[in-house]
């Protein structure tokens, strides 16, 4: 049998069979996947809309913009007011999920967080949180306050390429969190970073295969876009390509989970989220943020929309959706 019938029939491929799509340039794997995306998770697109509150960050990872070491970024963080207000205009502007996303910033105690979640439950949102790495009880009361779902990209499972691109950090740690995160009952999304240097396909396998096996809720993979303001800013940086094989090739083996387009992906192709929702993806995460955060927000240069309104953004994506014969759900969107 063909690899990819095998994998539209079975959900399940070796590590070879992972390696030679991944080495393959066809695009069948792109219709595939597709179709897979529409048998388990129909025409809806989950949007998300993506709250922006703090780019102080305690961590140092080289590839991002918004690492601790960084003297070139104007640094802000949102009050829980402003917070609040921009979680509420999302829910009018008919989100079902607000994604509450910051560099490591120790100001938001998980006291304050729990605050901030109670209020935003108010608004009949699921709320997400991307906050980086906490300890098991930091999880647990964000839980209770009323947090559904947790983003922790792994970014790489190769331990030597993890050490290089985390100083300080462990991907035991990273890995535990995720454990912690699962174990919790949260909607837990992972994900990796495409063309970091010195990576190599192989190891983009045994991330994917670490996907499978950990049965994640939501998968997020974007290219490596180098940061000028970083330790790499002279490297090459990911292909819009292999990134969103390395995404396709996950919708074959976990049928039924969100996959977003990313953001980073519209960075490097104009209309990449849109080729990405005609490769796998159900979900987009357009930027609520308001006024200059946005471009403060500078995790890579070129990032799309920084002069957009949250109103415009709306509207754009939303053409952009039904375009393709493809419509805005109105639910939750968790993954069962
Ligand atoms: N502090 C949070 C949120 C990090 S920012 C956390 O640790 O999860 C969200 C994602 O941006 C990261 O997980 C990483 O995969 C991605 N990212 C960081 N720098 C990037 C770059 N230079 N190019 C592309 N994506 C990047």
């Amino acid at each position: 049998m063909d690899i990819l019938e095998k994998a539209f029939k079975t959900h399940s491929l070796n590590r070879d069979e992972i390696i030679s799509l991944l080495k393959s340039e066809d695009k069948s794997l792109f219709s595939v996947a597709d179709k897979v995306r529409e048998k388990y998770k129909g025409n809806e697109v989950h949007l998300r809309g993506l709250i922006e509150f703090s780019n102080i960050c305690k961590r140092t990872c080289k590839y991002c913009g918004l690492r601790g070491e960084n003297e070139h970024l104007d640094r802000y963080r949102l009050s829980k007011e402003e917070i609040i207000d921009f979680a509420r205009k999302g829910s009018e502007y008919g989100y079902k999920t607000v994604v509450m996303q910051s560099g490591e910033d120790e100001v938001f105690t998980t006291e304050l967080l729990c605050e901030i979640i109670k209020e935003v439950k108010k608004f009949d949102l699921a709320i997400t949180l991307s906050i980086g790495e906490k300890t098991f009880d930091e999880y647990k009361a964000y839980k209770c306050a009323g947090a559904d779902r947790f983003l922790l990209r792994i970014e790489t499972t190769d331990e030597n390429l993890y050490h290089q691109m985390h100083p300080k950090m462990s991907l035991e740690n990273r890995k535990r969190c995720l454990k912690d995160l699962q174990t919790l009952g949260y909607e837990t999304g992972s994900g990796c970073l495409v063309g970091l240097p010195n990576q190599t396909i192989e190891s983009l396998a045994d991330d994917i295969l670490y996907f499978k096996e950990n049965d994640f809720d939501m998968l997020g993979v974007g290219p490596f876009i180098p940061n000028p303001n970083t330790p790499l800013a002279q490297a090459k940086g990911g292909d819009f390509w292999l990134s969103l094989r390395v995404m396709a090739i996950i919708r074959l083996l976990l049928p039924d989970i969100n996959i977003p387009a990313t953001t980073a992906m519209e960075t490097l192709n104009p209309n990449g989220r849109i080729i990405a929702l005609q490769s796998g993806a159900n979900v987009v995460m357009p930027n609520i943020t308001e006024g200059d955060y946005r471009k403060k927000y500078e995790i890579y240069p070129g990032k799309i929309c920084v002069s957009d309104t949250p109103n415009h953004c709306r509207h754009c994506i939303e053409g952009k959706i039904t375009s393709i014969s493809r419509t805005i759900s109105k639910t939750y969107g968790f993954r069962n």
